[in-house]
């Protein structure tokens, strides 16, 4: 019990809560608020004023009672858990199914859409990049889903990142029928161009009509809205487009392409 008291006090800084922590191991002794705060564990609140002046007897049966103390309602997912959901959607098959799902819808609508071209019409499709064609999975599997930018950019520049299999048909597709295929991408220019197009290349996917990175700075507030607008100056540019294919929302709001298809991403949101 003495070591228990050591231990607990040693990880708290907090006097007269270390009985507390001690106790109830699955908090988090940073998670016990200031004094008048709330807790994360329901039982603290009702303890906290009685909890100095009980004796060891019964704070061995709060300990006991404490074992069984559960995660705080927060209503949050644990961030241990929802690594270890998204690795198993990846192992077990399920995030190589719904790619494909979503590729085989998008192709079928460019054969469809390639077949009754009208005269003078210049389709096009425009595509993402990561995790449209172009798989993070390993980075961020190696970086336990963290996000350090340095080492992201590292990535981007060694131009290794596997192709997604089923959307690399949808290239090969769009090109075999005539469709020009335009990446619209959040990499940035400069600096990611030259490995973003090493890697397209190395992944056979060099034949597109235009890779539009990210300026280094720019006035949108969203990716969206760039996107949207980098969409619309193609438009301008004369193509039809008739299929925008992304991975985030953000890849697709705003117009300026005929229908839209949505691939599944658990890893990350980008608004
Ligand atoms: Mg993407």
């Amino acid at each position: 019990m003495n070591a228990g008291r050591s231990l607990a006090t040693k990880n708290t800084k907090m006097s007269g809560v270390g009985w507390f922590t001690f106790w109830c191991p699955r908090g988090r002794p940073d998670s016990i608020p200031a004094r008048g705060g709330r807790s994360s564990c329901f039982l603290w609140p009702s303890l906290r004023p009685r909890i100095r002046i009980l004796n060891p007897i019964l704070l061995l049966g709060l300990g006991l009672l404490g074992a069984g103390c559960t995660a705080p309602s927060t209503g949050l997912v644990n961030l241990t858990a929802a690594k270890a959901a998204v690795v198993a959607y990846v192992d077990n098959g399920g995030y190589d199914r719904d790619l494909a799902t979503v590729a085989a819808e998008a192709r079928s609508w460019i054969e469809q859409r390639a077949a009754r071209k009208g005269a003078g019409e210049r389709l096009a499709v425009v595509v993402d990049i990561d995790e449209t064609v172009l798989s993070s999975y390993p980075q961020m599997k190696a970086q336990d889903f963290g996000y350090v930018p340095e080492v992201w950019n590292a990535w981007v520049a060694r131009g290794v990142a596997p192709a997604i299999a089923p959307m690399r048909e949808v290239y090969l597709t769009a090109r075999r029928l005539g469709v020009d295929v335009l990446f619209v991408t959040g990499r940035k220019d400069p600096r990611d161009r030259p490995g973003t197009e090493a890697n397209l290349l190395r992944q056979g996917m060099s034949d597109y009509a235009r890779l539009v990175l990210a300026p280094a700075s720019d006035d949108f507030p969203t990716t969206a809205q760039r996107k949207a607008a980098q969409r619309a100056a193609l438009a301008r540019e004369g193509w039809m487009i008739i299929a925008s294919i992304g991975d985030q929302d953000s890849d697709l709001a705003g117009g300026h392409a005929e229908r839209t298809f949505k691939l599944p991403n658990p890893f990350y949101v980008i608004p």
